[in-house]
């Protein structure tokens, strides 16, 4: 364990965080993959425990604990094996709940935050629209202000939680004229009127709810302007360095995974009268995936610290994310290969984790549009500043 980043304390916290997922999530795992849909039983379970509270305000009801305690959920989270469920979970926890926390007053919070840590409410954050999620600021979802509420009209896709959650955050147009400038962003709550969803059928992350979602003029208090109306666009663009850094994390735990589970399982199998771990080819090959993933992990842990002490990491979480995901691909497409026959076997972890694993360079920002960006900053000398410093 890397003790430039974790305590004794970090180190209780996964024990027991490991303990915790193997008794209380893992005999479910399997029906929830199946029917691609997590029982409410268990968000509550999260709640008591404080798992999502662990980076939020204790007068909220939070922990108020350093990075790495998320880093450490996010990495146990990978290591069950089930990328849906962990999907749920941080979509909840750091995708809506975030813009709860940072941009929301104090009603806001009171009314969301608290029991979104408790585990009572469940989120999801409503960016990407049928028509398009690359080109963030072309989005059609409007938000027409008439007197004291907002009249929402338009469409999500995509989004994780869409179908179960209590309250969406949703990004819409509030001035369409001005472009990423006139853009807001609002809680919706599951029950207004004209909100309806529809499940998407998906390659991975099979246990978790993924949907589209229609606005047909939905009427809300204006007091559910999250923040400053027409910040919602520089809000994103904010929160997006601690999407791409979590996406980041759960890339080196999920090919850190699949090595450790590779190389067990090349001790005990047996080809031409000797385990497998001792042919020269193969042990070759772990040499490269273990490295590529310390060198991926080791810089992970260094964005994670830095935006831990409150810099502005767009540049290194973007970079973490594009090199991270495609590790992790490669490394799990490979360890695929180490099983033969078995790694094709739903029995065996490999295939789930091959499927949810090719999420990685799409979600949260695809790896063309990362490499737009970094091309930005590195050749262009683009400098990004921070939305709400
Ligand atoms: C399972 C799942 C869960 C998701 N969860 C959420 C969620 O909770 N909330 C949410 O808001 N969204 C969510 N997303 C959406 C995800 O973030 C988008 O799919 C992603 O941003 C890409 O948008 P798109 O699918 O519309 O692709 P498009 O934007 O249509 O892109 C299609 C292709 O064109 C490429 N491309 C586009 N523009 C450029 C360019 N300028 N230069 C080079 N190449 C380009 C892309 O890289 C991609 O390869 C989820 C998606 C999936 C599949």
């Amino acid at each position: 364990m890397n003790s430039m980043y974790f305590t004794e304390e970090h180190q209780l916290f996964r024990k027991s965080l490991q303990d915790f997922l193997k008794k209380e999530v893992v005999p479910h795992i399997e029906k929830w993959e199946e029917t691609g849909s997590i029982d409410r039983f268990i968000w509550k379970k999260f709640g008591e425990m404080g798992y999502f509270g662990l980076a939020y305000p204790e007068e909220y009801g939070g922990l108020d604990l350093d990075l790495f305690y998320t880093v450490i959920l996010l990495e146990e989270l990978q290591k069950i094996n089930s990328g849906g469920f962990a999907a749920a979970i941080w979509a909840h926890a750091y995708l809506s709940m975030t813009h709860v926390n940072k941009e929301g007053n104090h009603d806001i919070k009171q009314r969301y935050l608290t029991p979104s840590i408790t585990g009572e409410k469940i989120g999801c954050l409503c960016i990407t629209e049928p028509f398009g999620g690359s080109d963030v600021a072309g989005m059609r979802t409007t938000a027409v202000k008439q007197g004291d509420t907002y009249i929402i009209n338009g469409s999500k896709t995509f989004i994780t939680n869409g179908l179960y959650s209590d309250y969406l955050v949703v990004a819409a147009k509030t001035n369409p004229e001005l472009g990423n400038k006139g853009m807001s962003i609002f809680i919706i709550d599951r029950d207004m009127p004209g909100v309806s969803a529809t499940k998407l059928d998906k390659l991975g992350w099979r246990a978790s709810d993924t949907g589209e979602i229609a606005f047909d003029n939905v009427v809300i208090p204006a007091t559910n302007l999250i923040g400053e109306e027409g910040k919602g666009f520089p809000y994103i663009m904010q929160h997006f360095s601690l999407e791409r850094l979590i996406m980041s994390i759960n890339a080196h735990a999920r090919a850190e995974y699949a090595i450790e589970y590779a190389i067990q399982y090349m001790s005990e199998r047996k080809a031409f009268g000797k385990t497998l771990d001792k042919f020269q080819a193969l042990r070759h090959s772990v040499a490269d995936m273990a490295s590529e993933m310390e060198m991926c992990k080791s810089f992970n842990y260094s964005v994670a610290k830095r935006l831990n002490d409150g810099q502005y990491v767009v540049k290194e979480a973007t970079m973490a994310k594009l090199l991270s995901t495609k590790m992790a691909d490669k490394v799990i497409y490979q360890c695929l290969q180490l099983l033969g026959g078995y790694g094709y076997i739903e029995d065996y972890p490999m295939a789930r984790l091959l499927r949810d694993s090719r999420l990685g360079t799409i979600g949260g920002g695809t790896s063309e549009i990362l490499r737009e960006i970094i091309a930005k900053i590195v050749i262009d000398k683009k400098e990004y500043k921070s939305a709400t410093n």
